[in-house]
């Protein structure tokens, strides 16, 4: 067991307060600290590395598409103001594929829902509260690029592939 592939984590789940509203949103959890004594977590907040402040106005994957779309040109990220962000989203995506590269992270830990972390669920662009299936831009490039992503409340299902155990 132990100390095989690195994990990349979203700086909000290690309890950064990076999110758009200024707040963190950290996990606790056995494995986590785990792999934290291991060295094995490599944590960044995309969007900060691209640049954007704490706090900023909340933003979503318009009409209802995902990542995917927006790496390809074929969608936009709109902040709940109207500003276009975009470019900015698939820099952050990109800071985090190049991040995870560089480190051996071939699994990554993200919070779901975001428009850059989200892996299972994201907001559907419509800023209502409703949530779709779908994954954010940096879930996205990362899948792209053969690393296993993972959401939050699938830790356990993470440790159990990159470790062969639960905790
Ligand atoms: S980009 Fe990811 S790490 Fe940064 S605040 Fe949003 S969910 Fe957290």
């Amino acid at each position: 067991m132990g100390a095989a592939g690195k994990i990349l984590v979203s700086a909000c789940l290690m309890g950064h307060a990076v999110r758009y509203d200024g707040k963190a949103k950290p996990l606790h959890h056995a494995c986590l600290d785990r792999w934290q004594a291991e060295g094995r977590l490599v944590t960044i907040c995309p969007e900060m590395s691209a640049g954007m402040p704490v706090p900023r106005p909340p933003a979503e994957i318009a009409e209802g598409r995902s990542g995917a779309d927006v790496l390809s040109g074929r969608a936009r990220v709109i902040e709940a103001t109207g500003g276009d962000v975009t470019d900015g989203f698939r820099q952050a995506a990109e800071n985090a594929l190049r991040l995870a590269l560089e480190t051996g992270c071939t699994h990554a830990l993200l919070i779901d829902g975001s428009p850059s972390c989200g892996s299972r669920r994201i907001y559907d662009g419509g800023f209502s509260g409703r949530k779709q299936d779908g994954e954010g831009v940096a879930a996205a490039i990362l899948r792209r690029h053969g690393i296993r992503v993972f959401a939050d409340h699938e830790i356990e299902a993470l440790a159990a592939e990159i470790d062969g155990r639960p905790i």
